[in-house]
């Protein structure tokens, strides 16, 4: 249901299939896609299906719901012997340019291979 999404939210919008987005899975809580600016390849989002502005605002069964999700798609994005951050930024001062809590899962390839 749409009953915890906001209106004028970037991310509930992305919920609502109002904007598109590349999904990658979702559950009845949670929803995971590809960053439009990625810092790497296979840069995802993991976001709660709730509007809340930061991390402590997010119900209990909803944070529950997000980390099992953050680790498939950290596994279906191409990570299980890779190395990547799980980032997660709260207000202005902290980096954060998207009013709606998210996960970021940044890959980080391996920069040494090749080298000798
Ligand atoms: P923050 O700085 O808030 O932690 O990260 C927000 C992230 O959302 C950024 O990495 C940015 O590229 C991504 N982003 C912003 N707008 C959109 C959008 O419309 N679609 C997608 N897929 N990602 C977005
Ligand atoms: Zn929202």
């Amino acid at each position: 249901s749409n009953e915890h999404l906001s209106d004028n939210c970037l991310f509930c919008k992305i919920i609502k299939g109002d904007i598109p987005s590349c999904k990658i899975i979702e559950t009845d809580k949670s929803y995971s896609f590809l960053d439009i600016n990625p810092l790497s390849e296979g840069h995802a989002l993991v976001i709660p299906k709730y509007h809340a502005e930061f991390f402590h605002q997010v119900p209990d069964d909803i944070l529950a719901d997000m980390l099992p999700l953050a680790k498939k798609v950290a596994l279906a994005i191409g990570l299980a012997d890779g190395q990547y951050n799980l980032l997660q930024n709260n207000g202005r001062m902290a980096h954060q340019e998207v009013p709606h809590v998210h996960f970021h899962i940044i890959p980080k390839p391996n920069t040494e291979q090749g080298l000798i």
